[in-house]
């Protein structure tokens, strides 16, 4: 299902939190609360796999969505040991999976794995959520030429028609898990950046059409600007998607915004 409503998107990276399945369906269960009181505003949560089933609900909650942290390049079910199939998360009722994020890149996800867990989890007509971001900037630009190529060899050689139904997580990687966010002007102009990519890739219509996202360091506090400023069309948030008040708060504040 592509993200192509007008509504700010915001998902939260639950990483590997909470320790127990008590926590997560208590903290799921605040979410739904303050996710069915929002206008403009879609809410997605990726825990953990084994959590996903118990923050899900049998009835549809308004705005409310459920999301996955990896899915497996394998794209049918068989001897592979340890792996999560895209149709097993699509059975349980996902519709979001983040591809690529920085610290699964760490561990070993080369492009060529990234772009294949793309297609597989648009094989099963769920959401991607591509992270990309640079290591480090530099005075020169070239972290732009860096960028570029990462979302070049992400994308792989998906078509067009598979490509729309992508949404880009701008992470820069030093903006992760530390103390400030990036500046939301900066936001503003990586993010154009990124939409004239897939222009350049794709035609001119999807880099008006596709959904950038930011993330790194959000919190309550930044995201208002982020989104404002940074004009993005939502957040990625790790830390700050367990911490209660500040999720939803951080929920009330971007739907205020509009
Ligand atoms: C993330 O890991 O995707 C992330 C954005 O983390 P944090 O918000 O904690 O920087």
């Amino acid at each position: 299902m592509p993200h192509t409503s007008h509504k700010k998107l915001i998902v939260g990276n639950w990483k590997m939190n909470p320790a127990t399945s008590a926590e997560a369906k208590k903290l799921a269960r605040k979410f739904k609360r303050a996710a069915v009181t929002l206008e403009h505003t879609e809410v997605v949560i990726c825990p953990p796999l084994p959590f996903i089933t118990i923050c899900s609900s049998r009835k549809k909650v308004s705005h409310f969505h459920m999301g996955a942290q990896v899915a497996s390049t394998q794209e049918e079910s068989g001897p592979h040991t340890g792996e999560v199939g895209a149709h097993m998360l699509r059975d349980i009722g996902v519709e979001y999976v983040i591809v690529g994020h920085s610290e699964q890149r760490k561990r070993g996800d080369t492009d060529l794995l990234v772009a294949a867990r793309l297609k597989a989890v648009l094989g099963q007509g769920m959401t991607p959520i591509l992270c990309v971001g640079e290591a480090t900037r530099d005075e020169s630009g070239a972290y732009l030429e860096a960028l570029k190529n990462q979302i070049k060899a992400s994308c792989g050689d998906l078509l067009k028609s598979s490509a729309k139904s992508i949404i880009v997580a701008y992470e820069p990687i030093w903006a992760i898990g530390a103390a400030e966010a990036m500046k939301a002007e900066d936001v503003y102009e990586t993010s154009l950046f990124i939409k004239k990519v897939f222009a350049d890739l794709y035609g001119a219509d999807m880099g008006l059409k596709v959904t950038v996202l930011y993330g790194g360091s959000v919190t309550f506090r930044n995201a208002p600007d982020i989104i404002a400023i940074g004009k993005v069309d939502g957040l990625l948030v790790g830390r700050e998607s367990v911490n209660v008040p500040g999720f939803v708060e951080l929920l009330k504040a971007v739907d205020l915004v509009g």
